[in-house]
């Protein structure tokens, strides 16, 4: 990249986010998207079920929305919820203008149900619907001339005018970013407006389905800038991630408990109705909560998921993506259960914003699963995060391009005096492990105060040792995600000290009552 480059808008991260507000703003003026991998990794890419959206004359926009409410646990901003909900349908026929190759049944969409959902109102495509949307967005961005895709670029901070000492008066303003570029060096990119669309952060756990760039970044950037964070401690479990040395991301769909298949432990005993009487339909929460538990009574590392029941033709012809993964790990889930356990999916919480991104900066955006307008409240609804990520895209995009054209800054560069080459790098890694065993151990699925303070002890450790490191040698993609990691770990565990009750996906066994009144826990940073 050239070291004089400039954009009207800069766009961190490629998921279905940034690729829809990429599409959407380069019609107003030159784009930069940039992602700090190759732009196959995502979140996005990973998405198997679909996208919730109400396209059906059956279905409603209003139940849609009570679901989605329900599932939130009495946190869901209605607003926001109202605001996304309704332009579900509108996205889904956006997206196949866009030439998504939604599955269909005869000249309308096939519609999958998925748990808590009261209607079939899942649109998708087989059981890869989040690599069918990414290349759908993806194709025309790298064809738009407007548009510079930058892979292996990885933004480091954003540049603000408060921290460069121009601070006024109001709101701090955003200048744009450091960017860690594919040749090691570090970069400023002056832009009109930024986005953060970096997505999630399950890495800060042991088990997740979450690919690995999904380190908090854009929640940690956020957060030095000055920016609330809002409902961390709400990480969504996946039930049924596989228990697999060589497939420790793979996840089996929900829509597979949608169609038939059974939990059962290694016995073939079915445990779900036990628990609730929707059994594997139960809600996310419920059916991990319910497989931990018996995990710890018996002491077992993985329970199974039994997908026989579906049929071998159900199984083929609809998740042939998952049938084939497994037989390339040996295990045919035609003929045999599949061993499984709960793994970090999805952060409900994130940068505090609007339905457009908006933060408590000027010109920094926040869009797709690193920000929290309150859709999900404390629990989300499956398969309204693709739609958040789209419509938020849409709005923020609208919302940029009726700002008054700012000039773009002129920024100083990177200061790197002082490091001195690392002769070693077991500290990192050391580090990485600490975090992901600290978090999954101490802040997982039944939370206590006890093990709260623990993991608060731990990592304020951890972070002392990475910042002194971070200051002293050349930065690397590794070590800006641990500085970034351990804060967004940080953040969660102070969150989740905050709350003193159980609600949707935050369970204390010493808080196990729900308060009468949801509020959110909002934390703010200090003063810079
Ligand atoms: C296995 C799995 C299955 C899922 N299934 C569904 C589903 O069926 N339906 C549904 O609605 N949701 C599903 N989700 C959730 C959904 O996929 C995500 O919430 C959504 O894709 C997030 O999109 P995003 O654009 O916000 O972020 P992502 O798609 O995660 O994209 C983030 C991008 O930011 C880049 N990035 C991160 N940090 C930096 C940095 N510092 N510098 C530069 N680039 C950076 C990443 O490389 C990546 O390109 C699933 C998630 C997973 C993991």
């Amino acid at each position: 990249m050239n070291s004089k480059a400039s954009f009207d808008y800069l766009i961190i991260g490629s998921g279905a986010a940034g690729l829809f507000a990429a599409n959407i703003l380069a019609k107003h003026g030159r784009v930069a998207i940039l992602n700090k991998g190759e732009f196959t990794d995502s979140n996005t890419w990973y998405a198997q079920g679909g996208i919730a959206g109400v396209t059906d004359s059956d279905d409603s926009i209003e139940e849609h929305i009570a679901d989605t409410l329900r599932a939130g646990a009495g946190l869901c901003h209605e607003e926001a919820v109202r605001e996304i909900i309704s332009r579900g349908g509108r996205i889904i026929r956006e997206l196949m203008a866009f030439g998504t190759p939604f599955d269909t049944e005869g000249d309308h969409l096939h519609l999958t149900q998925e748990a808590a959902h009261s209607h079939r109102r899942i649109a998708h495509a087989k059981d890869a619907t989040g690599k069918a949307v990414g290349e759908t967005l993806l194709r025309p961005v790298q064809a738009n001339p407007n548009i510079t895709c930058l892979d292996h670029h990885m933004a480091v901070d954003v540049i603000t005018a408060r921290h460069l000492g121009r601070y006024a008066q109001g709101a701090d303003r955003c200048l744009g970013a450091y960017i860690l570029t594919s040749g090691g060096n570090v970069v400023t990119l002056p832009a009109r407006h930024t986005i953060l669309a970096t997505g999630g952060a399950g890495k800060v756990y042991m088990y997740t389905s979450n690919p690995h760039v999904a380190t908090g970044d854009g929640i940690a950037m956020a957060w030095r800038a000055g920016c609330p964070v809002m409902d961390l401690e709400f990480i969504q479990f996946h039930p049924t991630c596989l228990f697999h040395p060589q497939g420790s991301t793979q996840l089996l769909t929900e829509a597979l408990r949608g169609e038939g298949a059974h939990l059962t432990d290694a016995t073939g005993r079915r445990f779900m109705p036990n628990y609730d009487e929707r059994a594997e339909l139960a809600p996310r929460d419920v059916v991990a909560r319910a497989i931990d538990h018996e995990m710890k009574k018996r002491g077992s590392d993985h329970m199974l998921l039994d997908v026989r029941p579906l049929g071998r033709k159900k199984i083929e012809s609809q998740f042939p993506n998952i049938l084939k993964r497994l037989l390339d790990l040996g295990i045919d889930i035609r003929l045999e259960p599949v061993p499984i356990v709960p793994a970090a999916h999805y952060m409900c919480g994130g940068v505090k914003t609007d339905v457009a991104g908006r933060t408590a900066i000027q010109s920094l955006y926040v869009i797709g699963e690193s920000a929290c307008t309150g859709l999900h409240g404390a629990n989300r609804l499956a398969s309204n995060s693709l739609l958040e990520c789209l419509v938020m895209a849409e709005r923020c995009a609208q919302e940029i391009v009726k700002q008054p054209l700012m000039k773009i800054p002129q920024l100083p560069q990177w200061d790197s005096s002082g490091v001195v080459p690392e002769t070693e790098r077991v500290q990192i890694k050391q580090n990485w492990d600490e975090i992901r065993s600290t978090m999954s151990n101490y802040v997982g699925i039944v939370r206590s105060d006890e093990r709260l303070r623990r993991a608060r002890r731990r990592l304020a450790m951890i972070r002392e040792e990475i910042s002194s490191y971070y200051w002293q040698h050349p930065i690397g993609r590794d070590l800006v995600e641990l500085r970034n990691l351990s804060l967004v770990a940080d953040l969660v565990v102070r969150s989740a000290q905050h709350r003193k009750e159980s609600r949707g996906l935050h369970y204390s066994t010493d808080y196990p009552d729900t308060l009468p009144h949801a509020q959110d826990t909002i934390l703010t940073p200090g003063p810079l």
